[in-house]
């Protein structure tokens, strides 16, 4: 008794020691390794771009499930000042959430009223955006020890304070004279800032690298793929991988590799997984002539944290010529196949299959097709190479195959519910067209991949669906599909109460059941969802919060498949919980142009530069076949003082600050004004395309 009697004073006098030193100790985003082993069981923090270090992004929280998702309201929203995409997840500490908004920008808010704490603006040269393949998107943050770290599109890991959004060290991690960016999330491995880079589309070589935590000293570096042989091998690795390249490689073309966005982590085998993208250009043939596997090209990559050295390697696309990049999530669970637990990585990437690894290993166990794929008959699980059909390689003729470099998925994050078994795909069926043509590539300067993207001017609408796809990856079949009318929907986010979250490009915010697919609950986000949701708990109550802002590439360079949508870009964080009803404000209809077109008076040869030019330099932003997707300015439309000031613009920079870099380097007077008459003959054909069906209506 009076053991118990001391005990408890003990224990009281303890706790109120505790209460007080965390009153003047507790930094805001103490994230460390005890925290991120924690918070795989309890779902109230979200520590890392995709929960935890397994990426899942499944959360324990239950108090929002099939039952009661029915009173899921709007608890609060921002509007906010950002008008390109927005693909972050938010993460949440204590008390608090931290998102990054188009421009590497970040912000801190309070994750129950939605105040803004506090807002960090790198200043990114808007200049910059020419590099960024697709749109100026940044896809978050991470914390670690009182700190949150960015990458910014011009290169920079940038180490905030948590407290204050103060910076407290910045790396330049890439050459800036080169067309390097950064859109992914960091990740913190061992007290480390994991970062990697995008740019094959433009000329680069890829590599991610260590950055210490604390201080911002680089540990080590990991190419991804060779440099020219008669420079020094920076790691071992290196040597190995140059034999896999042709030794005619054009090394000046950078190669490529680049590893813009999976990382995930296993302590116990500690091991850091890495996704690696396309080769540049795409085509082989003009990247490494008569061949070649072309490693580290399209690779999932496991990485001792500590040294940076390469444990085991699986090449996804051996001799990749088609964008189809190893980048796409990567997923850690472990699993029951054929009776035995498998410690298993799983990826949906762009080609289309459904890979399992065995992640001590890299050993295949299975890989099937989720969508629609034409470029390959299977994966031969022996060699765990594709077996590709006759002519996928478009060397002798063009091919018009599925999937696309859009990617059957992409960039937008699946989960995994250990509960169901199953793992939700935003799935997205689009074809593509390639040919060896390779005209007009322009390395470094445009986005031209030498497999004939020029030739791409118009997508049309009814080419390019989506659905969300729930897939058992032990069966390696669906267990259930929602189909949706448009492609480039949202990422996922998936619950032990039973549920999945998915927007759409569409804009609507939807929550199904996780083992049947059956929809429960819909919000209408007025503007296309591209982010993943996340979710977390706090002062007792489970929120689930959201980045609405449409954009990212297919939004961008869709053309009619964007506008297909509905959608333009209304930039939003949206949070939830149960029993809210706040109402987002109606949104004004946008102006409509009111100028009748003429149709141009120009040389066929005239009009035909304009589009090969438009397509090369223009379209990757501006829309494909000049049909802007509801974010950046549709040319079709510009005023008379844009076209009044259209070299000044086009070739000089003028609008440098909205994102428009100048483009002299590139074109001429006379090229310029090629593709302002291919423009204002698009805004003719479109006009009179809309008044014969208005016509006929
Ligand atoms: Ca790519």
């Amino acid at each position: 008794m009076n053991s118990y009697h001391d005990g408890f004073h003990w224990g009281r006098a303890l706790s109120a020691a505790l209460i007080a030193s965390m009153a003047w100790s507790a930094t805001a985003a103490d994230v460390d390794a005890e925290a991120m082993r924690a918070s795989q069981k309890d779902g109230s923090e979200w520590l890392s771009y995709g929960r935890t270090w397994a990426e899942q992004r499944f959360s324990p929280l239950t108090q929002i499930n099939d039952k009661s998702v029915a009173d899921l309201g709007l608890a609060w929203f921002i509007d906010l000042d950002n008008t390109r995409g927005l693909e972050a997840t938010p993460l949440y500490s204590d008390g608090v959430l931290y998102t990054s908004l188009s421009w590497s920008r970040v912000m801190a808010v309070d994750a129950s009223s939605g105040e803004i704490l506090w807002s960090f603006d790198p200043k990114v040269n808007k200049a910059k955006g020419r590099h960024a393949c697709c749109d100026a998107v940044n896809r978050g943050v991470a914390l670690w020890k009182g700190k949150v770290y960015v990458g910014t599109l011009d290169g920079r890991l940038i180490a905030l304070d948590a407290k204050t959004g103060k910076q407290v060290w910045s790396q330049q991690t890439t050459d800036n004279s080169l067309p390097y960016t950064i859109t992914a999330a960091p990740r913190v491995v061992k007290g480390m800032v994991m970062i990697g880079n995008g740019g094959a589309e433009f000329g680069v070589r890829g590599y991610f690298s260590a950055y210490d935590a604390e201080t911002g000293k680089m540990h080590w570096r990991f190419y991804t793929v060779p440099a020219d042989p008669a420079k020094p091998v920076e790691h071992p690795e290196l040597a190995e991988a140059a034999k896999t390249w042709s030794k005619d490689t054009d090394w000046s073309l950078g190669g490529g590799g680049t590893a813009w966005d999976a990382m995930a982590y296993d302590p116990e085998l500690d091991l850091l997984y890495v996704g690696t993208g396309n080769g540049s250009p795409w085509n082989r043939e003009i990247r490494s002539p008569g061949g070649g596997d072309n490693l580290f090209l399209s690779s999932i990559l496991a990485i001792r944290p500590d040294t940076g050295r390469l444990v085991w390697h699986y090449q996804v696309n051996p001799g990749d010529t088609w964008d189809f990049t190893a980048t796409q999530q990567i997923t850690l669970a472990d699993i029951d196949i054929d009776g035995k637990q498998r410690q298993v990585l799983m990826q949906a990437p762009k080609n289309g299959f459904f890979y399992v690894l065995d992640r001590a290993t890299g050993e295949l166990i299975s890989a099937e097709k989720f969508g629609k794929v034409t470029w390959a008959e299977r994966i031969d699980l022996a060699t765990g190479r594709p077996v590709e059909v006759a002519g996928a390689r478009y060397e002798k003729e063009p091919i018009l195959m599925w999937p696309s470099p859009f990617g059957a998925h992409n960039w937008h994050p699946m989960s995994f519910n250990p509960q169901t078994g199953l793992v939700y795909i935003p799935y997205q069926e689009v074809p593509g067209t390639y040919s060896n043509e390779g005209k007009g590539y322009a390395p470094r300067k445009a986005f031209n991949t030498g497999s004939g993207s020029s030739e791409i001017t118009e997508l049309p609408r009814e080419y390019a669906t989506g659905a969300l796809i729930a897939w058992d990856p032990v069966k390696q079949k669906a267990a259930w599909r929602v189909e949706h009318p448009n492609h480039w929907n949202g990422g996922t986010l998936t619950t032990a109460g039973n549920l999945v979250f998915q927007g759409t490009a569409a804009g609507q915010f939807v929550a199904y059941t996780a083992d049947a697919g059956e929809p429960l609950w819909t919000f209408d986000g007025q503007t296309g969802i591209i982010a993943g949701p996340m979710t977390y708990r706090h002062k007792g109550e489970q929120y689930v919060a959201l980045m609405a802002g449409w954009g990212g590439s297919a939004a961008l360079f869709g053309g009619d498949a964007a506008v297909a949508t509905g959608s333009r870009n209304v930039s939003r964080m949206l949070v939830f919980k149960l029993g809210a009803e706040n109402r987002l404000p109606t949104l004004a209809e946008p102006p409509e142009t009111e100028r009748v077109p003429e149709p141009v008076v120009a040389s066929k040869e005239h009009l035909e530069n304009g589009k090969n030019l438009y397509s090369q330099y223009c379209a990757v932003c501006h829309g494909a076949g000049g049909i802007g997707g509801g974010v950046i300015a549709d040319l079709r439309h510009s005023s008379a003082e844009v076209r009044t000031a259209w070299e000044a613009i086009v070739l000089h920079g003028a609008y440098q600050s909205k994102g428009m870099a100048g483009f002299s380097d590139s074109l001429n007077q006379e090229q310029a004004q090629q593709i302002l008459d291919y423009i204002r003959h698009r805004e003719y054909a479109t006009w009179m395309e809309a008044m014969d069906a208005g016509n006929k209506d």
